[in-house]
């Protein structure tokens, strides 16, 4: 869809994409709340935390424009003419996105239109869920006694154009960091085994992650998709493959719920 504009007329207003972060309203960023303290209109994502959405002056219009698997409540072409629509007519414009918005965001995309049209604008980073859930799971990603480096992928696997590099990811001293999995567990698991990564790799999946419904599911990856099941896990969830995940066990102080779901016996304290 092309996007519309007014020729020969600038807009006045200056589009904010802006990082929500992971759930906790105290992980947003000053400069993220400062910019929502003159917020003329909100775009928002369904992952920003009702607590973040009360920060915004009443004042504002807030407009819903959340996306959850399968149900698309906007499409995104229609997200991207209502940022240029707003800015003619609103002096700032908010796209709120849940954590950072150029991690698996869309803010790219978004940032492309906004450029194309001539947009003023800024980006306002804010802290991605694999953060948060790091240091909210007491997982440190990179613990250079487990792991030389971490990766961040989509668990949507479905671009036939751009195969998953299951050999890549199957690299024992890479930690990996897998958004929006839980529903192709099975996909990613036989993905890795496939390609090398040792069976008993330990697993977390962390759900509401930095929220007060935090919970973390330990297991490993040969049991990946019995803890993607699980009936107590309540999207959005991120898991985390790799070694240093069995450091959750002692670095984990973050309202203490691990679940140990596979023999769904062991809470650990
Ligand atoms: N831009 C966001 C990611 C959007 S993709 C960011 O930087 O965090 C949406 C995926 O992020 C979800 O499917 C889930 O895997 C992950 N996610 C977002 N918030 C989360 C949270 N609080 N706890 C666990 N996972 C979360």
């Amino acid at each position: 869809m092309d996007i519309l504009t007014m020729p020969g007329q600038v807009a006045g207003g200056k589009v904010w994409i802006v990082g929500a972060g992971p759930g906790d309203v105290d992980l947003l960023t000053v400069k993220a709340y400062r910019v929502l303290q003159s917020a003329d209109v909100v775009l928002f994502d369904a992952l920003v935390s009702s607590e973040i959405m009360a920060l915004i002056p009443a004042s504002a219009e807030k407009i819903a424009v959340g996306k959850r698997a399968g149900l698309h409540s906007a499409a995104q072409s229609e997200i991207n003419q209502l940022l240029v629509t707003k800015a003619y007519t609103r002096k700032n414009v908010i796209r709120l996105k849940g954590g950072d918005p150029f991690i698996f965001g869309r803010g790219g995309e978004e940032l492309q239109t906004i450029v194309e049209a001539g947009l003023d604008f800024e980006v306002i980073p804010g802290i991605t869920a694999a953060s948060g859930t790091a240091a909210y799971a007491g997982i440190p990603l990179t613990h250079r006694d487990y792991a030389q480096g971490v990766s961040f992928i989509t668990g949507h696997c479905q671009l036939a154009s751009r195969p998953m590099d299951w050999r890549g990811y199957a690299n024992p001293n890479n930690t990996l960091v897998v958004y929006m999995g839980i529903l192709n567990a099975n996909i990613i698991k036989t993905g890795l085994l496939d390609a090398g990564r040792a069976p008993d790799t330990p697993v977390a999946i962390v759900s509401k992650a930095t929220t007060q419904d935090q919970r973390t599911f330990i297991g490993t990856l040969s049991n990946i998709e019995q803890l993607a099941a699980d009936p107590e896990l309540v999207m959005p969830a991120l898991m985390v493959i790799g070694d240093v995940v069995a450091l959750a066990d002692s670095l984990n102080w973050f309202k203490p719920q691990v679940v140990q779901s596979t023999n769904l016996t062991k809470q650990i304290k």
